[in-house]
């Protein structure tokens, strides 16, 4: 059978690697909420093989359940990781996604996404003009710094710009930067969102027109070192935009946990204040196994005066996802919370009082979690905890 799509993401040979020795089911969060086979990693991958084995006579059938189970998935790549054979699942998942787009099979929660970050450019189909609503207590400090010349840039996310409830992590990120002396500057109504949400389907032509636009809002600014707290916006400008483009970006992108670690070193970001109080900490999946930033985030909170650290039995790369990754919020709310709840369950069982994370879904994840399963835990992204110090 042809894929098309498919084929641009990987190897076709790819699939039949696949040992089916089955360590992937025993790492997938996905597996372990639904229990059957056709939901694991190996389970998709069998069916991905039977896709190409058809004829030309059998094409054009592809059932329902097989679309509803790759739209099961995290995208956390914990297979990837654990996968002896090393097929390359994050692009093998984007790419059968795509394969599906292509034959018009996506879900209609993963279709409106898509056409909302491609024609209003922000994946909640809002006025783009209101990026900056996140900002409306702190207006008189924000506006100055929208579409000045700085070095610095600060790539505020659809996430965090939109939801009023995490508003808390842009603001403490301005304070930080305001308190280390860091003059920077923010996109406003021109950020458009860094395509991530098309990235998750394999939807990288439509991508290019975001990845060009924002890179050029920042290059007219001078932009030479760009700053996110969205674990998801650190992974499509330092990987997927080289990728898209075939060439250096030429601005350097640093995630906030990286950027605070620089501050700290370099005497620019001082703490006042001290807290007794045990954390611990969550490595986004985008951060961490995609990226491989697992040490700066630990090297800030055991800065913190006061804070102890403590580890959960999964952490760095064997950490445990959050559920909101993959777009699967859209299309299995439920299953993705209960995954939440889970992370949520494993960091109660350290002791912690609070549970730091790097990431605006992670965040928002896991605070919903804990209000819907009625667990007690602080649940705080890195830039509103810090800001408690300064
Ligand atoms: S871990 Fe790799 S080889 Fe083993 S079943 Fe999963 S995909 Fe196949
Ligand atoms: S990426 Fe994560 S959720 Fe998706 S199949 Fe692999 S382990 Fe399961």
């Amino acid at each position: 059978m042809k894929t098309p799509e498919l084929d641009k993401f990987v190897d076709e040979t790819e699939p039949w690697v696949c040992t089916q020795c089955g360590y992937c089911r025993t790492v997938c969060p996905i597996f372990e909420q639904v229990g059957w086979e056709s939901a694991s990693p190996r389970g998709k991958l069998y069916y991905i093989k039977e896709l190409l084995r058809r004829t030309e006579s059998q094409q054009g059938v592809i059932d329902d359940e097989f679309v509803k189970r790759i739209f099961q998935c995290t995208l956390c790549v914990r297979c990837e990781g654990i996968c002896q054979t090393k097929i390359d699942m994050g692009r093998l998942w984007q790419g059968i996604r795509a394969e599906l787009g292509s034959r018009g099979l996506w879900p209609k929660e993963i279709q409106d996404l898509f056409d909302a970050t491609v024609t209003q450019h922000n994946l909640y189909a809002m006025p783009n003009e209101q990026r900056t609503v996140w900002a409306m207590m702190i207006e008189d400090e924000i506006l100055p710094k929208v579409g000045k010349v700085a070095e610095v840039g600060y790539f505020v996310g659809c996430v965090a710009a939109f939801t009023g409830r995490i508003a808390g992590i842009p603001e403490s990120t301005v304070a930080i930067l305001d308190a280390a002396g860091v003059d920077y500057t923010i996109l406003g109504p021109d950020e458009w969102c860094c395509g991530n949400p098309l990235f998750f389907v394999g939807g990288h032509s439509a991508a290019v027109e975001l990845a060009e636009h924002n890179l050029e809002k920042l290059r007219e600014l001078g932009v030479r070192t760009l700053v996110t707290n969205c674990a998801g916006c650190f992974r499509s400008f330092r990987n997927e935009y080289p990728q898209l483009l075939g060439r250096d970006i030429g601005i350097e992108v640093v995630h906030f946990s990286q950027y605070l670690a620089r501050l700290i070193e370099e005497g620019k970001l001082t703490f006042t204040q001290s807290k007794a109080i045990t954390v611990t900490y969550h490595d986004p999946c985008e951060l961490g196994r995609h990226c491989g930033i697992y040490d700066e985030p630990r090297y800030v909170l055991n800065s913190l005066p006061g804070v102890t650290l403590v580890e959960m039995a999964n952490s760095r790369a064997e950490s445990e996802c959050c559920g909101g990754g993959g777009l699967v919020k859209g299309t299995n709310p439920d299953m993705s919370l209960d995954i939440a709840a889970g992370r949520v369950d494993q960091a109660v069982g350290t002791g912690a009082s609070e549970i730091i994370s790097s990431c605006v879904t992670c965040r928002l994840q896991m605070s919903e979690a804990a209000r819907t399963k009625d667990v007690e835990i602080g649940i705080r992204d890195i830039a509103e905890f810090v800001a408690d110090f300064i």
